[in-house]
């Protein structure tokens, strides 16, 4: 075991602080990588503040972060994908069981026994959970590394690896391509990269904000048309229109607005991972055959998919770079919806810690 630098909470309730961690020295299948930039998820407010626990508690200290690019330290001795300087990145999960019928598929994530980048048991039991990337070090099974196209700025990579997965699965998964009408709800992290792909995947885009000023951005990311969704009569227009509607909000909203803005088939898929439950009027579904799911980040080999499909359409996220020490600050600013549109922290700022 080595010890690592990191940041990490101790309650609900406690701002983020500097703090050292254990780490496992890299076994056969491990890779040691050096974290050069880790985005803030809205997922690691959640998580810090202990608002999912009736579906996960949080364990502490935890260490959140799991949006992480970093170049190669070292190599266990059976790796075979990596090598000491590569540049990598890891994602929401460092393993699974990689036997079940849908690790087999390429849905690792979806595995019961996915073990998720922070706040899951740690098989290696180097500590009572796994800790995320906000930290300079951290040891991977090579599985679970991706590979990162090297034409593209890597702090603005850094997001690919949540919310540019987390976008681009469900976007393919219900068919998104040209001539199709694709409504992103939220203009945060999540909403952003999805704007980005589904632009890129030919779609026509309109983008559902709270946020007047956020109107030019919008247009500028690759939305065709920008809908302010508290204006009831703005809304109205795109009734029963759309062919899919891609829901990244954080909190709490009325989901049958969008619902009934569903074409005959439509979908809308939440991604979106509110503290408290959604109400849905059967009438929203009923009238017009429409399907309301949702989707989580997306499996290993799609996650590659998604890294080469960015590098060949030149998509990183539009970020703003922090130093770990602003970490607290950025969270009170995700709450108030002014994030334009990830913020990234330069890992390089915990060498002063
Ligand atoms: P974010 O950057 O904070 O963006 C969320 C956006 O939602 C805000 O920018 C805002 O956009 C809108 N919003 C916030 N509060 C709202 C409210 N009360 N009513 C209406 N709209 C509101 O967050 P994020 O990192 O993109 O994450 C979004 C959600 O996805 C979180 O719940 C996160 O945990 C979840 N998530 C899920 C997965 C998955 O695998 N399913 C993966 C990652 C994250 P406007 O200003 O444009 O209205
Ligand atoms: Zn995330």
């Amino acid at each position: 075991m080595y010890n690592a630098k990191a940041y990490s909470a101790v309650s609900a309730t406690s701002p983020l602080a500097s703090d050292t961690i254990a780490r496992r020295d890299p076994t056969e299948h491990d890779v040691q990588i050096e974290i050069l930039f880790c985005g803030v998820c809205h997922s690691d407010v959640h998580s810090v503040r202990d608002e999912w626990s009736d579906f996960m508690s949080t364990t502490y200290p935890i260490v959140p972060g799991h949006e992480i690019v970093g170049r190669v330290t070292q190599v266990g001795s059976a790796v075979t994908k990596y090598k000491s300087g590569d540049l990598v990145g890891v994602g929401c999960m460092v393993d699974s069981d990689g036997t079940c019928p849908n690790c087999k598929a390429g849905f690792e994530q979806f595995c019961q026994n996915t073990v998720f980048t922070y706040n899951s048991p740690d098989k290696h039991k180097t500590a009572p959970v796994t800790y995320g990337g906000y930290s300079n070090s951290v040891v991977v099974d090579e599985g679970f590394v991706l590979r990162v196209p090297t034409n593209l700025d890597l702090a603005g990579v850094a997001p690919l690896l949540c919310a540019g997965i987390t976008t681009y699965s469900p976007l393919r998964h219900w068919g998104v391509t040209e001539g199709k009408k694709v409504g992103v709800v939220g203009l945060g992290g999540l909403g952003h990269m999805g704007v980005k792909i589904a632009h890129a995947l030919g779609a026509h885009v309109v983008v559902f904000t709270t946020s007047p000023g956020k109107t030019e951005d919008a247009l500028r990311l690759g939305a065709d048309e920008v809908v302010v969704s508290r204006n009831a009569d703005e809304m109205q227009k795109h009734a029963g229109s759309f062919d899919f509607i891609l829901d990244t909000v954080s909190a709490k909203h009325d989901i049958n607005a969008y619902l009934n803005l569903l074409r005959l088939d439509g979908n809308i898929t939440l991604v979106g991972a509110p503290e408290k439950p959604l109400e849905i009027a059967a009438f929203s579904l009923i009238t017009g055959r429409r399907s309301l799911s949702g989707s989580m980040i997306g499996g290993i080999t799609e996650t590659q998919e998604m890294l080469d499909f960015c590098g060949e359409h030149n998509i990183t996220a539009d970020v703003e770079v922090i130093p770990i020490q602003k970490v607290n600050e950025a969270y009170d600013r995700l709450l108030k919806s002014d994030v334009k549109y990830r913020f990234v922290i330069d890992m390089a700022s915990l060498k002063s810690e």
